[in-house]
Formats: structure tokens, sequence, C-alpha cells
């Protein structure tokens, strides 16, 4: 009894765990830790753990992220939440990209704060106005956040500026629940897909330094090496031959060899332009192709997109079709296997480009892999409001036949369905 009048007037930030958005948590995680707040990350069911806290009196700050694919779970754990918990002592607070482009959509969930953009330096704010306020309403004038005030009106406060991420850690290891994500290179993205939030929602892009990236590739080696004989390294990059660029379009070389050649120290084996990353097709050229000799991943992630030049020009992708079967010879005859990203049911596409495409994609399958995505507008891009165009049951039987051979993969059903069901 004594311990639970201690915790009064206490805070404690519980981070849920989920398996299409847990790659922010390792920074966000870390930067609380920076920061000294109590926190923990969770998984499963939330309410109990969140009911288990407000009886130790501690005020409780539950923090999600929000993705278009997992935000029917999001939606859910919210509604369970507030039907089974009423307490004045508990905040529930969403970030991620879905909240950052349609925070509204996020309040109208349950949640009672919502943070745009990076979280690193906002929520760690949030916290400690919350825990000095101890009430929602006087909650005001924090840069990055959205909420409805006391009388309803919904209020976004003004953004915040980028930061630096070699300021931030992106891992968290010293706790029971240790978190160890893709390493980020960079944040943002200089081309502004009209279907895509990365450029809308971080802006231009960012870099971690070579150095930063090293010091994270010591620490990842060092916790890795004892527990086990094999250090895999993966980074996360929008664009990731644009690493360090200086000219948009134009990939770095130095920079990218000298990184390779930097990571070649440790006995590690290391991801480059693979999953959870990708690479624009023009960048790669005969000059990069070598950066690959020591890397482990012979396979190269590339977004393609369309098989249609006037789609590709719509999608504001900035390249061309020649652009993708440049990089299919170069990456092919170089023994690199490309997989290629195409996007199906863009706004405005044509029966006629579909096919365009489709067939493009059986031309490529001799050499590639493709993964094959069906468009979902995304909130926070120029086509947050337009439906996908249609697809006719000749294009979906082709589709399933690419995918029998073995051409096709990704979750395209799962994203008609969802695309469907959000229409
Ligand atoms: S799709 Fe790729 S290139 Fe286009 S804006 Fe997004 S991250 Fe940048």
């Amino acid at each position: 009894m004594q311990g639970m009048q201690e915790n009064l007037g206490k805070v404690i930030v519980l981070l849920y765990w989920e398996k299409s958005t847990w790659y922010s948590l390792g920074a966000l995680a870390a930067s609380c830790q920076k920061n000294q707040l109590t926190f923990k990350t969770i998984k499963n069911d939330p309410v109990k753990q969140i009911q288990e806290q407000l009886d130790k009196n501690f005020l409780v700050i539950y923090g999600e992220s929000s993705r278009n694919m997992s935000l029917n779970g999001l939606k859910e754990r919210l509604r369970k939440i507030r039907a089974q918990i009423s307490s004045a002592r508990l905040f529930i607070i969403v970030g991620g990209p879905h909240a950052s482009g349609d925070p509204q959509s996020i309040l109208d969930m349950g949640a009672d704060i919502v943070v745009i953009g990076e979280g690193e330096v906002t929520f760690p704010e949030l916290v400690f106005n919350i825990q000095k306020a101890q009430n929602k309403e006087k909650i005001t004038n924090i840069p990055g956040i959205a909420y409805y005030n006391a009388t309803g009106q919904f209020i976004k406060e003004q953004t915040r500026s980028p930061i630096v991420l070699d300021n931030y850690c992106p891992y968290l290891d010293n706790t029971s629940f240790p978190l160890h994500p893709p390493i980020e290179l960079m944040r943002g993205c200089a081309f502004r897909c009209r279907f895509c939030q990365v450029g809308y929602m971080y802006g231009n892009p960012r870099f971690r330094s070579i150095d930063n990236v090293m010091k994270v590739v010591k620490h990842y080696y060092e916790f890795f090496n004892p527990l086990k004989k094999q250090v895999d390294i993966r980074f996360i990059a929008p664009n990731s031959l644009g690493y360090m660029e200086k000219k948009r379009g134009q990939a770095n070389t130095d920079a990218l060899f000298n990184l390779v050649k930097r990571l070649k120290k440790y006995d590690i084996r290391s991801f480059f332009g693979t999953f959870p990353s990708e690479v624009r097709p023009e960048y790669i050229t005969p000059d990069i192709l070598s950066l690959f000799d020591n890397l482990e991943n012979k396979t190269v992630s590339v977004g393609f997109q369309s098989g249609s030049d006037r789609v590709l020009r719509y999608m504001h992708r900035g390249h061309t079709v020649s652009d993708g079967l440049n990089a299919q010879d170069y990456l092919t005859s170089y023994g690199l296997t490309p997989l290629f990203d195409f996007l199906l049911g863009a706004p405005s596409e044509t029966l006629e480009e579909q096919w365009e495409t489709l067939g493009l994609i059986r031309e490529l399958g001799k050499s590639a892999q493709v993964r094959l995505h069906y468009f979902m507008p995304l909130p926070g891009t120029p086509w947050a409001n337009y439906s996908p165009s249609p697809l006719d049951k000749n294009i979906i039987a082709e589709i399933g036949r690419l995918a029998r051979v073995e051409i096709i993969t990704g979750e395209f059903a799962k994203q008609i369905q969802f695309s469907n069901e959000n229409d």
C-alpha cells in the first residue's frame, strides 16, 4: 500500500510492440531512456497491462505507432481499452505515418493525442507535460501534436523541425525487451511520388553519418556476437543508393563504397538495398555494381512501379520504363537478381496500361522476381482521397497465374481487401 502511495503523480509509459510498426519503436524507446522516463515495452493484449499499472497508482501513457495495413488491429485495441478502462489517469498517444497523415481518424478511434511526424523529441516532451499537468485539457502548445480541445475543436499545433539522426540512438538493449531494428541510414526523400508518404511526412533526406552508422554496427556486433555465430546487419532507407547523395538522382559512390569498406572490418553479413529497403532504378549504374561484391545479398530490391511511362509520369516517379529495364540489364549481367516492386491500380490507370505492366512483369520474370502491390490511398499524400483503378477479372486471373508460376510475390490479395474495406 505504501508503494502504491509513492507512485501517486508518477508516470509510466507503455510502448506497444507490433510486428509491422516495431522498427520505429527502437528509436522511441531509446529516446524515452535518454530522457530518463519510466517506460516498458509491451505486446499482446494491452488492457490487463495498463490496468496493472493503474492499480499501482501510476498515471499511464500508452503509446502506439500506426500504419495503414495495421490499422484494424490498432482500432480494435483502442476500442477494447476504452471499453474496459475508464480512467482519467490513462492517456493514449498514437504516432506513425497514418496518424501523421490523418490525425483526426486516430483521435476518433480513441487516442487522446496524436504525434505528427518524428517522435524522438515530441513524445518525451509530451510525457513531461502530461506528468506536470496531470490533465489532458492542459496539454497545449507542444509542436508536432494534434488533439481535440475541451470544446471538441480539432487542434493541430505547429510542425516541429526535423531532427539530426546522429543525435538519436536507434536501438535499445539494456532492458528485458531489447529492440534492434535495421539501422536507419536516412530519413525523408527528395522525390515526391504521389502515392508515398515518405517525402510528405519527413521532407528532404537527412542522413546518419558513416561514423555514427559504424558506431551502431559496432554495438550490434558486440551485442549479438556472443549470442550467436553469425551477425546479420540490415539497413533501412527509402532509397539505399541515395545514401549521402549530394544531388537528387545521383548516387554518392564515394560515400557508399566507404561505408561498405568500413563494414568489412567486422565479421558480419551486411544486407543493403534489400528488404526493408529498396533502391530507385536510375541509381543502378555500371560503376555502382561492385558495391555488392562485399555485401551478402545477391538480390536487390528496385522500385519499378509501372510498365507504362504515362502512369510513371502521373505518379511523379521521376524515372521511365527504360530506367527500370537498364537496372535489370546491369544487375543481371553482374550476376545479381533484381526484385522489382510494382504497383497496380494507380489512379487513372487504364485496362490497357494494366496489361502493359503485366506484360512487362511476365518478361522480367525470366530473370527477376516481382513483388506486386495494389494501390492504397495513404493519408498525407496527394492521392489520399483517390480510389484505386479497378481490376477486371482477366487481370486478376493473370495475376493469379503469375503468382502460381512464382513470378509474382507479395500481399496483393490482402491489399485489395484492405483497399476495398477502407474505400
Ligand atoms: S516511393 Fe521511394 S522514391 Fe518515391 S517518394 Fe517514396 S521513398 Fe521516395
